[in-house]
């Protein structure tokens, strides 16, 4: 991978582990397109998903994930008689089955479309109007599916909608590439939002987060704002107001200031002192030298 953006890779997991909470080892579920893509370009998938995400892995697959890659197998013209699974599909020793328990009405174990398990997975069973995200940390690996699967009836782009639910990494194959991508717009909400609430609790108060609270949803534009830095001068004015008496401060400050140039100015010429005498050693021990050599 190129440097600048393994770089970025990185900085993107780290983003993931301060607003998402993810941590090593990663759980990436990987989908039949992903398994076939990158066997097709003969990546090794520990290896490879491990640079990506700078980080430890463990990689399963779903069991409907499973089910499919099985029944497009059994339906495949061209396989040889006695292959009992596709070359694609590595063994449960490297890529372990992950249990869905999918279950219809009736409450029995069903195999789902394999968008909707990974969907059902990433988004966490909401309840109610909870918003859907990623509890379990997932990863998604993915890759685009074949031409006749994408105009089946019913298709889902299951990158596409793992987009929509906050916190979920996406890993794609295109063609002999990795790629993780950006944070998806629900992830960038939900980051700034976060971001947003710290920088309150740790400048403004709890007051000032209370009142945020009881209007929340208006700030979308303030958002904008704290991340170009505008709204700092405003933030600092607000502290001061509510600080100690401003004469006190006053005070002070002309006391540091003195300070801080008498030290600054001893500081400079200990170290112009230091510099001489270490140039002045410097060129003995030369001269020394060239002494006992000769
Ligand atoms: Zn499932």
């Amino acid at each position: 991978m190129r440097a600048k953006r393994s770089k970025k890779y990185r900085k993107i997991m780290q983003s993931y582990q301060l607003a998402f909470g993810f941590r090593e080892p990663y759980q990436v579920l990987l989908d039949s397109n992903f398994l076939r893509t990158a066997h097709a370009f003969h990546m090794p998938l520990q290896k490879y998903l491990e640079n990506t995400l700078h980080g430890e892995c463990r990689l399963f697959v779903t069991k409907c994930s499973l089910a499919k890659v099985m029944a497009d197998f059994e339906k495949d013209p061209n396989k040889h008689p006695r292959q009992k699974r596709p070359g694609f599909l590595p063994p449960p020793t490297e890529v372990p089955l992950r249990h869905c328990k999918h279950k219809n009405e009736a409450g029995e174990e069903v195999v789902f479309d394999e968008a909707r398990c990974l969907l059902d997975l990433l988004a966490g069973q909401p309840h109610g109007n909870e918003q859907a995200k990623n509890k379990q940390h997932y990863i998604l690996a993915s890759a685009d599916a074949e031409d006749n699967e994408r105009r089946r009836r019913g298709y889902i782009d299951v990158r596409e909608r793992a987009r929509t639910i906050s916190g979920v990494p996406i890993v794609y194959v295109k063609r002999s590439v990795m790629i993780l991508e950006e944070f998806s717009g629900a992830s960038e909400g939900v980051r700034r939002r976060g971001e947003k609430e710290k920088f309150s609790e740790g400048l403004i108060g709890l007051d000032r987060k209370r009142k945020r609270g009881d209007r929340e949803g208006d700030s979308e534009d303030e958002d904008l704002a704290l991340e170009d830095g505008n709204t700092g001068p405003k933030v600092r004015g607000a502290v001061r107001a509510k600080g100690p008496n401003p004469l006190s401060v006053r005070k002070k400050k002309v006391k540091t200031t003195q300070d801080g140039q008498q030290d600054g100015k001893e500081g400079e010429q200990a170290k112009r002192k230091r510099r001489r005498r270490g140039k002045n050693t410097g060129e003995s021990v030369q001269a020394d030298g060239a002494a006992a050599v000769d």
